[in-house]
């Protein structure tokens, strides 16, 4: 059986058909302007509607994968911060009916990239998973004994990035204090470093500032980059402590653009989660993402099993 599959990020559209495992004829659309969905769906449908007339066989649905809180139950986005502002107020089963004749699955993204990772990526065959995504944002999702939990409202053990990890932290994009975004990730880490008092002393100060340059001089021995290295290693290495105690994974999935500086920032994890994680049978397996940026649409064939259109 195969799928299409759709990953809405803020600046991009990837798309693909997905059918036992295998990924074919992806693709992505840059979203310049991403404040409202609805613009957008026209382009989507047409990129979606080559994809089902160049394919033989059948296509049993659409899987989206959305960045925002999705209830899985109602299959609606239930809150967005600041992309795709209209996504709420959107029927996207309707448009999938109406305009590719499919039944459609919606999921949050990073569920989403979970249920891939355990398909055919990092977690393939275990059934205790928490994924992070380092990026722009941090996403943290958990499965539990081979499933994505439901919760009051579609999205429990979903939203791991918003895990308050400290009392007087800074305000978030989610409304909230000290969240492992508002504290480390990408859209902060330029506001971070300028608020260094020795910024201006720094090499940080002519260069563009994301995770890239500062991994970069940090190694170089830059002590603002290194200083602020160590501040975000161990924002994320608490993150992963308090989805151990939360989830009790086997293993722990890391993803996302920051990811390019694995060397770094496993090891630096893992020695924090052995020395302060409880966990008298050993702490999890903590690895990197195999899927990338594709493992969204990956995890489309799962979401279908876990949520058959009737
Ligand atoms: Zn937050």
């Amino acid at each position: 059986m195969a799928f299409l599959a759709v990953d809405l990020g803020g600046s991009h559209i990837s798309y693909g058909l997905v059918e036992n495992n295998e990924l074919a004829a992806c693709d992505d659309i840059d979203v310049p302007n991403s404040e409202r969905l609805a613009p957008v769906l026209p382009l989507l449908r047409g990129h979606l509607s080559k994809l089902i007339e160049g394919y033989r066989g059948s296509i049993e649905g659409v899987g989206i994968g959305f960045c925002g809180v999705v209830d899985e139950g109602q299959n609606r986005v239930a809150s967005t911060n600041g992309k795709y502002v209209d996504a709420p107020d959107l029927d996207l089963t309707a448009w999938s009916r109406e305009s590719l004749s499919l039944g459609m699955r919606l999921a949050n993204d990073a569920r989403l990239a979970l249920r891939g990772e355990m398909s055919a990526g990092a977690a393939c065959g275990e059934t205790n998973v928490v994924m992070l995504t380092l990026g722009t944002g941090i996403g943290g999702v958990a499965a539990i004994d081979g499933k994505l939990p439901s919760g009051a409202h579609g999205f429990a053990a979903g939203i791991g990035g918003h895990t308050p990890g400290t009392l007087h932290g800074r305000v978030c994009t989610c409304g909230g204090r000290g969240c492992a975004e508002s504290e480390a990730s990408g859209w902060v880490l330029p506001i971070l470093c300028r608020e260094q008092p020795d910024f201006a002393t720094s090499q940080l100060a002519h260069v563009e500032l994301n995770f890239r340059n500062l991994f970069r001089l940090a190694e170089t021995g830059d002590p603002v980059a290194l200083r602020l290295r160590e501040h975000c290693l161990r924002v994320w290495a608490v993150a992963t402590v308090a989805a151990i105690h939360s989830f009790d994974p086997a293993v722990v999935v890391f993803g996302g653009g920051i990811m390019q500086a694995e060397a770094v920032i496993l090891p630096s994890i893992r020695t924090y989660v052995e020395r302060n994680a409880w966990a008298p049978r050993g702490a999890p397996r903590i690895v990197r993402s195999q899927l990338g940026n594709r493992a969204a649409l990956f995890g489309v064939e799962r979401l279908f099993q876990d949520r058959p259109c009737v």
